[in-house]
């Protein structure tokens, strides 16, 4: 625009800049104002047994749709909630919602919770820490069904602070998930040193795991890493039978992805879950 230019017709600035500086400011603004009124929503993603394609876990995750900007991805607004500190407030949302949820789904079928965690939120780890037990307390959850999720990016700067709260919270029987496993830097002797219990393999290799050799070699060399650390295996991001059948192959215990179902609201996943218990006791009056 001729209106931004300088005197010499010479942009200091390129426009494009400036409109990613003003969106991002506005993104900011009604970041604030959604996880102030509490606009912030839960979708749940099931996660299933390969073998069995039964549920065994929901993976909680927050949905934003703006009124004036609509739907924003948490790839977008979970780092701007990171830097500008809200991600505290807004994973203690989310705790509190997704142990309620499943806790009232305990009477409908077993299932485990996964909740994402940023690294940011540890940094504060005696705080979390007693937010976890305390919305444990509330919600009636047993710690069992909690699977935490964090990213390789925790591993970078290990106190003792966080290793002695990541050990308690695995006494009490939380379990601790790697996520996106494959993306990020960590050495393999990180996985044992921390008492991680579960291992999601990112969906990129999942992705083109039929396609690419070297990427299913890649597969078949991550689940037989984490057989002999004894982790049990979840696979992101499948969406075709064809990758579902290769996992189950090659004894990938659990898997998520849209060939079973996407993320989708909480009444939704409640039907979900009683569709599956209809189904099993009609097998059960009719044995094949
Ligand atoms: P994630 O924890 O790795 O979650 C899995 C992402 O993969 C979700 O994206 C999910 O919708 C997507 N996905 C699942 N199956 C498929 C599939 O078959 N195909 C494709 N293309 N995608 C699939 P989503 O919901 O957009 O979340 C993105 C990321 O945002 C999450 O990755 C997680 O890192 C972060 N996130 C989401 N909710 C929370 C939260 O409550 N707290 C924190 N700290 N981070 C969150
Ligand atoms: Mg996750
Ligand atoms: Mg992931
Ligand atoms: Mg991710």
């Amino acid at each position: 625009r001729v209106k931004d230019m300088g005197r010499n017709g010479f942009s200091f600035y390129d426009t494009s800049m400036n409109f990613d500086v003003e969106r991002n400011l506005a993104l900011n603004v009604r970041l604030h104002q959604a996880v102030l009124q509490n606009d912030i929503e839960v979708y749940y993603q099931p996660i299933l047994d390969l073998n069995s394609r039964k549920i065994v876990a929901a993976e909680a995750l927050v949905r934003w749709t703006d009124s004036e900007l609509g739907f924003v991805s948490p790839a977008d607004f979970i780092p701007m909630a990171e830097k500008n500190g809200l991600i505290h407030r807004l994973g203690d949302m989310v705790l509190l919602e997704a142990c309620t949820q499943a806790s009232a789904w305990q009477a409908i079928s077993p299932i485990k919770i996964a909740i994402n965690f940023s690294s940011v939120q540890f940094r504060y780890c005696e705080q979390l820490q007693a937010r976890i037990i305390a919305v444990l307390v509330a919600t009636g959850l047993p710690a069992s069904q909690l699977d935490m999720e964090v990213t390789e990016s925790l591993l970078i700067d290990q106190g003792r602070s966080l290793m002695k709260m990541l050990s308690y919270l695995k006494q009490l029987g939380i379990g601790l998930s790697i996520d996106d496993f494959g993306t990020g830097y960590s050495a393999l002797s990180y996985l044992q040193r921390f008492s991680f219990t579960k291992l999601k393999i990112d969906r990129a290799f999942i992705n083109k795991m039929t396609t690419s050799s070297s990427d299913e070699s890649l597969v078949s060399a991550i689940l037989a890493m984490a057989k002999s650390l004894k982790l049990k295996v979840v696979a992101e991001g499948i969406e075709d039978e064809q990758q579902a059948s290769f996992l189950q192959q090659h004894n990938c215990e659990f898997g998520q992805g849209y060939l079973f179902s996407r993320p989708i609201p909480a009444a939704e996943f409640t039907q979900l879950l009683l569709d599956e218990q209809r189904r099993e006791s009609v097998e059960l009056k009719q044995p094949a």
